[in-house]
């Protein structure tokens, strides 16, 4: 089994090689929305069929070829990362042969209730937990995790992870409709985020062919509905909607005008500079958003800004 894929263009990490340890498709859930597919093993047990050296080996043969190749390094995988068992040892040898690297783990955050899971996590740059669900059921049903995994452990897992690791933690929360996304659900969700504290929350929805045919993910209009549940200037959305597929030039302008106003205020020739738009283009998105009470506008120090609406 090969170990690294990629690099793949991440947002904020460049070009990000891809780093897989788990065979597909092992894993402590089964997601409705997983994009590898079912989990053919759902398990809680830790596996090793993979040596560092490999993996050392494979990422030596890869900066020789490409000195310049990667901005980040990504433990990502069609299975959860935490199952393997030499995951400390690893990342720490990583650390220590590619020290200017930044090092992320993407993990479900299911295992982060073992004292010694966390502790292997500590040396990397950044972690990113997910926590879809603040409900057991509704985390049954998005999830569907190995029986013997309860709700409530995992979050005091990613709690006690908060408080021991140092690093930048940032919180994956992936929509999908209808079943994560309602209003008393996120309410819940969000004062998990607040107890947490994470420095980031990412929300994320279902992009690509999911596990089950009939799961939806969320569209631009909606995904902005969600971030105001979560505190601005920490929340991004991450996720490329849906709705976007079909609905040409204006909604993809809409779904990078609500991206861009998510971060801060900003004045119509801001954003046609920043997005690179047509004003007459970004005027009628504007009035769009605006009427369907989206956005909203203010005048602050003579100059008119659009911010977005309080829970829009
Ligand atoms: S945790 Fe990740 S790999 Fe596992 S089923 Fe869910 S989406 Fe797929």
């Amino acid at each position: 089994m090969k170990t690294i894929f990629g690099p793949v263009p991440s947002r904020r990490l460049g070009r990000s090689l891809g780093i897989d340890v788990i065979p597909p498709k092992t894993c402590t859930y089964d997601c409705i929305y997983c994009e590898s597919g079912r989990t053919t093993n759902l398990t809680l047990e830790q596996q090793c069929g993979i040596s560092i050296r490999q993996v050392l080996e494979e990422l030596e043969n890869f900066f020789d070829l490409h000195p310049d190749g990667a901005d980040a390094l990504t433990f990502s995988s069609a299975g959860e990362p935490t199952l393997y068992r030499d995951l400390g040892p690893l990342v720490l040898a990583i650390k220590e042969k590619f020290p200017s690297l930044p090092l992320v783990v993407l993990t479900n955050g299911s295992l982060l209730w073992k004292p010694e899971v966390r502790r292997g996590l500590l040396a990397a740059d950044r972690i990113v937990p997910s926590l879809d669900a603040a409900s057991e059921d509704v985390f049954r049903r998005v999830n569907r995790p190995h029986p013997d995994l309860d709700l409530s452990l995992i979050i005091e897992g990613i709690e006690r992870l908060r408080e021991e690791y140092p690093g930048s933690l940032h919180l994956e929360i992936l929509l999908v409709a209808n079943v994560n996304d309602h209003p008393e659900e996120l309410e819940k969700i969000s004062h998990l985020v607040k107890r947490i504290g994470p420095d980031k929350i990412e929300l994320n929805t279902v992009v690509r062919p999911p596990a089950r045919e009939k799961t939806r993910g969320l569209n631009a209009h909606q995904m902005a509905r969600v971030a105001g549940f979560f505190p601005r200037g920490r929340t991004d959305v991450i996720g490329t909607f849906e709705g976007c597929r079909e609905g040409g030039g204006d909604e993809n302008l809409e779904r990078r005008v609500l991206g861009l106003l998510m971060r801060r205020p900003c004045t119509l020739p801001e954003m046609a500079a920043s997005l690179g738009a047509h004003r007459p283009d970004l005027h009628r998105v504007l009035s769009r958003l605006c009427r369907d009470a989206f956005l909203k506008r203010y005048v602050f120090n003579e100059r008119e800004y659009y911010c977005l609406s309080e829970r829009t």
